[in-house]
């Protein structure tokens, strides 16, 4: 027998608590999701043993007939899915996507303009330890303190004084409506191209529920692993018709980034694709920002403030800089009671990245184990009961205590891989 089990007695049991801690914790990190199991079967297959350099029809290896009608479904849907006439499924990961797009689009040493990591921006929109920020020369936009929301007349006055060769737009923690249009023309006004990291609000998007961005950007990348609900993955898309920017484009992943394609990843993609095309994927997204709207407003009630007020997507920011609660001391309390969020840095935040005074929450996790409005909204209402003890620098263990009690129960009530998850039946 050489199933995992009898071959990795260890392995096999970190995997068996991970996945117990996937049933019995709630998880608000915005940018995770589970899978279904149809998109985990797919991976597990023996599409993990193929080499596949190169694209369909054109590969430097025998053998690839099959994979080339998995890559190609994989193309063609996601193309369907966005409305764009070009799509890349080879990208490992939305980093790799954002790395080969650069390499497409400019040489190293150029400006870019992109979001700072401090205001809700990815690393590789310019952040100085990475590549964006260490190979190109970064210069960083961000929000206006005041609103909470995107400064689009600072990126207008970044942009005409240091001309940036490509303008970066998209996030890992924004709650509001980015307006693609005004970023093309700004864009436009320099010279620049746009390219926008739609990963957070993919699914959004792909549902209808959030602008596409396609119709505006020279380039689109996205992760397919956060609200689009499929494998871990980076994909690149485009709706230009410009047939010389997508051959770049092909070559800035392979071979310009990464050697061989995860073939069992990319046929995992083509069924969250298709599974994305759903009615039941259209109403699961519609409740993804129901949920998050209703948990905003329950910490808005109890006095929290929130980053711009509400939300008009799957996550929202909590400032704490009034309560003087960390967001490293708030995470560590809502994971003893076994409610999995992130600390994120807020506007004006007064602690290192490393502490913050904010946390990130997001429901798409939430909402595919099949969580209600009434159960978000009790689940916040938990969140704060936690938070105020903080705040008032009671001892927390009994407020704890209580609220994994309930979490127990809710987790209970919504199995993960149960029934409840839509493209889980089986
Ligand atoms: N782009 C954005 C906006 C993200 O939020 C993330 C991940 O958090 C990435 C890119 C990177 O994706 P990956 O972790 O797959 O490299």
């Amino acid at each position: 027998n050489d199933r995992l089990a009898s071959v990795d007695a260890s392995l096999a049991s970190a995997i068996a608590e991970e996945v117990a801690r996937q049933e019995a914790h709630i998880e608000l990190i915005a940018s995770e999701n589970y899978a279904s199991r149809a998109v985990m079967e797919a991976q597990g297959t023996q599409l993990t043993n193929k080499y596949a350099e190169g694209y369909p029809g054109k590969r430097y290896y025998g053998g690839c007939e099959f994979v080339d009608k998995v890559e190609t479904l994989a193309i063609e849907r996601a193309c369907a899915l966005f409305g764009a006439d070009y799509a890349n499924v080879q990208p490992h990961s939305g980093a790799q996507a954002n790395a080969a797009a650069f390499m497409a689009l400019i040489k190293p040493g150029d400006t870019v303009l992109g979001m700072s990591l401090a205001h809700g921006g990815h690393l590789t929109h310019g952040a100085a330890p990475n590549f964006s920020g260490k190979h190109y020369h970064a210069v960083q936009y961000g929000l206006n303190p005041a609103t909470g929301e995107i400064d689009y007349e600072e990126v207008e006055r970044l942009a005409r004084e240091h001309r940036p060769k490509l303008i970066i737009a998209g996030f890992s923690a924004y709650s509001r409506v980015i307006d693609w249009r005004r970023f093309r023309t700004i864009a436009d006004e320099v010279g620049a191209w746009l390219l926008v990291d739609m990963a957070h609000v993919a699914g959004l998007v792909a549902a209808g529920h959030y602008p596409s961005p396609l119709p505006h950007a020279h380039v689109v990348t996205t992760t397919t692993h956060k609200t689009l609900r499929g494998p871990r993955g980076g994909l690149i898309l485009s709706a230009t018709g410009d047939e010389a920017l997508y051959r770049k484009l092909n070559g800035a992943v392979f071979p310009g980034q990464q050697g061989g394609p995860l073939m069992h990843v990319i046929a995992a993609k083509a069924v969250a694709f298709r599974e994305a095309m759903s009615q039941d994927f259209v109403r699961y997204q519609a409740q993804v920002i129901d949920n998050a709207r209703a948990m905003a407003n329950v910490f808005v009630e109890r006095g929290f403030d929130v980053v711009s007020g509400g939300t008009d997507d799957h996550l929202f920011l909590v400032s704490l800089i009034k309560q003087g609660v960390t967001g490293k001391d708030a995470d560590a309390a809502l994971g003893r009671a076994h409610i999995t969020v992130n600390k994120n840095a807020v506007p004006n935040d007064p602690e290192s990245p490393f502490v913050t005074s904010g946390l990130r929450i997001g429901t798409p996790a939430v909402t595919t184990r099949g969580f209600s409005v009434d159960e978000c909204e009790a689940l916040a209402g938990w969140i704060c009961d936690i938070l105020d003890v903080l705040t008032e620098r009671r001892n927390s263990d009994a407020v704890e205590d209580e609220v994994r009690e309930k979490v127990a129960e809710l987790c209970e009530r919504h199995p993960v891989y149960g029934v409840t998850m839509p493209g889980a039946e089986s």
